[in-house]
This record gives C-alpha cells, structure tokens and sequence, in this order.
C-alpha cells in the first residue's frame, strides 16, 4: 500500500530491505523496509507529505556519518544524496564586504559571496567547488564526511570554525511545504540546532569570503595533514563517539581511563584517538552499542563524568 502509493511521486527512487550498512560510514547498519530517494525538492515535499500521518517516525539520512544504526534496522529512511546541487554564488562582489568578510579566515578578508546548495551535497564537493573559484570559509572543516544538511544539524565543526560561522539561511521542508529560515533561527550550540518541528533541512545559502585559491589550498592541506595525525584515517568510524563534557574532551578522559584499544567484537576503541570507535571488520551495531556502554561505566567511576552520545543512534527504540 506505502509503496504503491509512493510510486506515483515523479522522480521519487524507492528501494526496499536494503541494508543500511553500506550508507554509513561505520559500515553497520540493519535493513530499511523502504529507503526512498527523491530527485527533485518537488519529490521530497511530496514524500513528506505523505509520510506524515502513514509514517511518521520515518528517518533521514544525510551522508551517514555520524550513526549507529542498530541491527534490526528501522522502517523508513529517506536520502537526501540526490539533491546535491551547488549553484552560482548570488551577491555580487563588493555587496556583503567590510566587517562582514571578516568573519572568514585570516586572508585579505575578501568580499563575501553567498552561494546556494543542496543539503544531499557532501560538504567536501562544496569545499573543493569553493577553492577553485577562490572563495573561503570552509577549509577548517576539510576532512569532515558529512552532508551539508546533517553537517548544519549537527553543527559541525573543528574548535576553530563550525558551520554557524557560514550559514546565512537554510531552506527547510516540512508536512505543508518549503520554506527559508535565517540562520540565527536555529539557535546554533555545541554540535546541534533546533530545527521546526517535523522538518528537515533541504538547502542552505553560505557565506564564502574571495580569497586566492593557493593560500585557501594551503590552509586546508594544513587542516587535513592535523586530521590525520590525529585520527584513524581510513578506518570505519562514525568520527567523536560521545559529546565532550563541558570544560573536558570526552578523548581525553576515555584514554586517561586507560580504554585505548578495548574491543566488544569487531568494535575497538581507536589507539589514534580514543572517542573514535572503528569497526574493524564485522562489528555489530550490538557490538557498539556494548563497548559503549562500557566507556560510558569506566569513565563514570574512574573519572567521575557521564558521557553523552553525539552519534544519532536509529531503530534503539523499544
Ligand atoms: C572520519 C570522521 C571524521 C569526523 N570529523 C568530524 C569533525 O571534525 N567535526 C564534526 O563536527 N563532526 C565530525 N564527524 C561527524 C560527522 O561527519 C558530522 O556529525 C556530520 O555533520 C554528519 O553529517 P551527515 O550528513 O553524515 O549526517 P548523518 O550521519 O546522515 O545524520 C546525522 C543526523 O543528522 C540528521 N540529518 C542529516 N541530514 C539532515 C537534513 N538534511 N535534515 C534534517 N536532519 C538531517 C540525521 O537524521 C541524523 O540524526 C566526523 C565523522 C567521521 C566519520
């Protein structure tokens, strides 16, 4: 009935029971009875339409890097991989400059541009698209594997720049359509914002400041060498596991603890950096789940701190 009904929507592609595993990052996931990709934003407001009363618990998925999804999996995921486009930068040059270019980076502080794109694109495809066309701001957050759309959900960041430094508005898409929100609606914090109610994110206007491509290039070599002589390069991971508590870093006490290299499983505390969980080659979302629980446990009576998931966790439900 959901899936006949479902294919009526133009340029809406439906897949049913595959598993989630290949579309994250850990590599773990159970099977989604649909997953649901819409081409077109008219296919996406249409989907959610009609999920709101059917299915209203339905998931969304951006790049899927920063979940667990259990083994069980869930019901209904819909991805925004689709929608992905990057369009032309909108204001013209001189427009937005002055105190406001100063925002972005440590250049010559160039005039800002503001460019539109899709929340399904990655957030490295904008990156590279910006630093041909020399326009600043993202650099810092090099590496990062998320979408645009969960990176502003998720606030994304480094301890130098974060996506509420370059989000000017995002388009959100709701039960009764599309509509734009300034960025300062979301109330950006620590690795979240506050979206309406029953809403995803579709696109986003960010502000880039003109800079020259090979300075923009070098800072963001820069940022990726740090990255990966500080993470698990090339491992299975969902990035930082827990929140840092405030005032401490979640790595730091989980390698104080002494928990570099636990493992429940194919599930291992990475040795690099020890709020990374890698799936080393058939671990569980039960796997993880366990090895968590027992980071969370020692750290609480070794050090006296509770820690708090940052990974979305799916289909946990009872
Ligand atoms: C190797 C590695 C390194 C990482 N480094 C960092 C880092 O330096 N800094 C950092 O902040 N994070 C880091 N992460 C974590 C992760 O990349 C971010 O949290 C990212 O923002 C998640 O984006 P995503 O598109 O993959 O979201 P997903 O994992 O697909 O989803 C995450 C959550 O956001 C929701 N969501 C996704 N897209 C939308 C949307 N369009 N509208 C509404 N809800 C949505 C999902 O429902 C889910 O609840 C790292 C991860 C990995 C694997």
């Amino acid at each position: 009935m959901l899936f006949n009904d479902l294919l009526r929507i133009a340029d809406l592609k439906i897949l049913s029971n595959v598993r989630l595993s290949a579309y994250t990052t850990f590599g773990i996931g159970g099977p989604v009875e649909l997953l649901l990709i819409p081409g077109t934003l008219s296919a996406l407001e249409q989907t959610v339409a009609y999920l709101e009363d059917r299915v209203p618990d339905y998931k969304v998925l951006g790049r899927g890097s920063n979940l667990l999804i259990s083994d069980r999996g869930v019901r209904v995921v819909i991805s925004l991989a689709s929608l992905d486009r990057i369009g032309v930068p909108v204001n013209a040059p001189g427009s937005l400059s002055g105190p406001e270019g100063a925002r972005h980076g440590d250049s010559a502080r160039g005039h800002v541009r503001t460019v539109e794109v899709q929340a399904g694109c990655r957030l490295t495809s904008l990156l590279s698209w910006a630093v041909k066309r020399g326009l600043s701001g993202l650099e810092g957050m090099a590496g990062i594997p998320s979408s645009i759309g969960g990176s502003i959900c998720m606030n994304a960041g480094t301890p130098s720049v974060c996506m509420a430094d370059v989000v000017e508005s995002v388009q959100v898409t709701g039960p009764s359509g599309s509509f734009w929100l300034d960025g300062k609606e979301l109330d950006f914090g620590y690795r979240k914002c506050t979206m309406p109610r029953r809403s995803l994110i579709t696109a986003a206007r960010i502000r880039l400041a003109e800079d020259s491509p090979d300075r923009i290039r070098e800072r963001m070599v820069r940022v990726i060498r740090s990255r990966r002589s500080t993470q698990p390069a090339g491992k299975k991971s969902a990035g930082c596991v827990f929140r840092n508590p405030e005032d401490d870093s979640a790595g730091r006490l989980i390698d104080r603890c002494g928990l570099k290299g636990t493992r429940v499983g194919d599930a291992a505390v990475s040795r690099k950096h020890a709020n990374f969980i890698i799936n080393c080659g058939r671990a569980t979302a039960s796997n993880v789940v366990e090895l968590m629980e027992q980071i969370s446990e020692t750290v609480l009576t070794m050090a006296g701190k509770t820690l708090v998931p940052e990974i979305s966790l799916w289909g946990f439900e009872s």
